[in-house]
């Protein structure tokens, strides 16, 4: 069969290939929902799986310690299985970091392979992972255009006021040693979708959005475009997450590490793995969890709530001072599409911006639903539910369908 992107068959995988798992989601062109999704997890370990969400059903594969190559195999063979494989003509990678080379989502070759390789050592974690999942994807399916979408490349608008450290210039000019910005994918398509909501003018105004979930950043949209966000040169900066501290004075790690002996790799370690949610209310990294603590009276859950919505509202306020008008904060990603009460702390605090809760709007937002939490509509405070596959995929299309009207190849 001669099917193109454009037919109503084709169909688009995207891949999310992490350190030791893997999500993977399978669109037809036509259609938002998913037909597949699903996640391979502990990968290169004896108990490794995949399993796969199909029509509300849900099946697992025991991997028996395949790694990356060995899920994406079995992937491929599910899709064979289902009739699918034929029909796949695009598959779409996410890549965490693009540094300062990718402004926007590439259709990969053996140059950009080379170029996100060259990223590698502001990511050491991801883009690896993320490059054994475009290898292997290249192997098993050669003949198929193939996309990359970076999470770093919404951001490369930002002005150089908003990206440079006050460092010695020296590091950004060796080291590549700036502010990047990650969740770039998630603001773009949460962008996008409150200029429509809110029928906003393309040309003319301004959003921060704050996208929740277990890793938190919120930004600053400009007409379209980030001028400013919270994460840096890595996700660590900014707002509190889940296990990842966000911003701390320098000088408190210089001083845990000279009463407590720990070195870079331990601070490190604390930061993106035991502080945050966790570390705050020495409980849970989860939200949901520490709504239930809280309301029983855990004190620690209590105040890491409080830490988190404070620290929040201090950022949407700074963030404001980046934009020429302020048209709404969004809120998105796990808690912010369905925690009531984070949205009514952090919504107490912007006052000062003119925004003020509509607590009944509030408590009934939640489960996917789009809409008004705020009385306020100049500027409001809004819920949008993000969907980082279906934008990874509207690209793996878009660079997809330039190959099919014009002939090129990739590889
Ligand atoms: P994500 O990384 O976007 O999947 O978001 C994960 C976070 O969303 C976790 O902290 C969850 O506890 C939180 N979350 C999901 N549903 C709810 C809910 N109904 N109320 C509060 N937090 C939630």
């Amino acid at each position: 069969m001669d099917l193109s992107i454009a037919t109503p068959h084709a169909l688009i995988l995207v891949i999310n290939c992490g350190s030791s798992s893997l999500k993977f989601a399978l669109y037809s062109a036509a259609r938002r929902e998913p037909l597949l999704v699903g996640l391979a997890e502990r990968l290169g370990a004896p108990e490794s799986s995949i399993r796969f969400d199909l029509d509300g059903a849900r099946s697992l594969v025991k991997l028996e310690g395949a790694a990356h190559a060995g899920a994406l195999a079995a992937l491929l063979e599910q899709l064979q299985k289902l009739g699918w494989l034929k029909n796949v003509c695009a598959v779409g990678h996410r890549v965490v970091h693009g540094g300062e080379h990718f402004t926007a989502s590439a259709l990969i070759t053996p140059a950009i392979i080379n170029d996100i390789e060259a990223c590698c050592p502001l990511a050491p974690l991801h883009n690896p992972a993320n490059l054994l999942g475009i290898r292997a994807m290249l192997e098993g399916m050669p003949n198929i255009p193939q996309v990359a979408v970076f999470d770093t490349a919404f951001h490369q608008t930002m002005p150089v006021a908003a990206y440079l450290y006050a460092l010695p210039r020296r590091y950004q000019r060796e080291l590549g040693v700036r502010r990047y910005g990650f969740h770039g994918t998630s603001h773009r398509y949460v962008a996008g979708e409150a200029e429509r909501f809110l029928e906003l003018d393309p040309a003319d105004h301004g959003l921060v959005i704050a996208h929740l979930g277990n890793g938190c950043s919120a930004t600053a949209v400009k007409n379209g475009a980030s001028v400013d966000t919270t994460m840096g040169l890595t996700p660590l900066e900014g707002l509190v997450m889940g296990t990842r501290s966000g911003d701390v004075d320098f000088g408190a790690l210089c001083y845990i590490a000279q009463h407590t002996g720990l070195d870079l790799a331990g601070l490190d370690s604390m930061l993106n793995k035991e502080s945050g949610l966790l570390g705050l209310s020495e409980l849970s990294n989860d939200c949901r969890t520490l709504e239930a603590a809280a309301a029983e009276g855990h004190q620690g859950a209590a105040e890491a709530i409080a830490v988190f919505t404070h620290r929040l509202a201090r950022h949407i306020g700074g963030l404001a001072m980046s934009l020429s008008r302020l048209d709404a904060v969004v809120f998105t990603g796990g808690i912010g599409e369905n925690s009531s009460l984070i949205r009514k702390l952090t919504i107490a605090r912007l006052g000062v911006l003119g925004i003020d809760l509509d607590p009944v709007a509030n408590d009934q937002m939640k489960g996917g639903k789009s809409g008004f939490v705020s009385r306020s509509r100049q500027p409001a405070a809004i819920v949008i539910p993000t969907d980082e596959e279906w934008m990874i995929a509207c690209d793996t299309i878009a660079l997809a369908e330039i190959i099919t009207t014009t002939g090129l190849s990739t590889l």
